[in-house]
């Protein structure tokens, strides 16, 4: 982590200096903590100085915390975007399916409306890695969102075959 800077409560400066005073063997921490600013002259000594540090950690863990909070909800709704839009071209599939099973064989089977790159859905039927806790979007090129899926699908086929055999 980066050395902390504490900007000065009077003139705003980050050029300022936190440190303990040495020399006073009778002064433990906190009371031998100083809060200088290079800038104004400003002091702060002991408690005073340590409860200014530790306001500016609270706020900069407040705001890295906020940061990364906002991050993974940007990331949530881009899966759930994504998961949608797969569901939606899915079930648009299966209705082009059903209509074009329906239709005589005099008439060409209309396919599905697909904007876009297709997007679809993980092939691990037990896949849990969407927004939702069901499935995922798989990854481009995969059949499969992650490779814990693949493996997992791979596992369950095998069982499925020796449970047959
Ligand atoms: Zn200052
Ligand atoms: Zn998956």
């Amino acid at each position: 982590m980066a050395k902390l800077i504490i900007p000065c409560p009077k003139c705003n400066s980050h050029t300022t200096d936190l440190y303990r005073e040495r020399g006073f063997s009778t002064k433990g921490f906190p009371f031998d903590a100083v809060f200088h600013c290079m800038c104004c002259g400003h002091r702060l000594y002991g408690q005073a100085a340590v409860k200014l540090a530790e306001n500016v950690v609270t706020a900069q863990e407040q705001a890295a915390a906020e940061k990364a909070a906002a991050v993974e909800q940007a990331k949530k709704e881009a899966a759930a975007r994504a998961v949608a839009q797969a569901r939606a071209q899915e079930a648009a599939a299966k209705a082009a399916r059903v209509k074009a099973a329906k239709k005589t064989s005099s008439s060409p089977p209309v396919a599905a409306p697909v904007e876009g790159a297709p997007l679809k859905l993980c092939a691990w039927h037990r896949c849990t890695k969407g927004p939702d806790g069901t499935r995922m979007v798989a990854r481009p090129n995969s059949k499969y969102c992650s490779r814990d899926c693949s493996n997992k699908n791979a596992r369950w086929r095998y069982t499925q075959r020796e449970a047959e055999a």
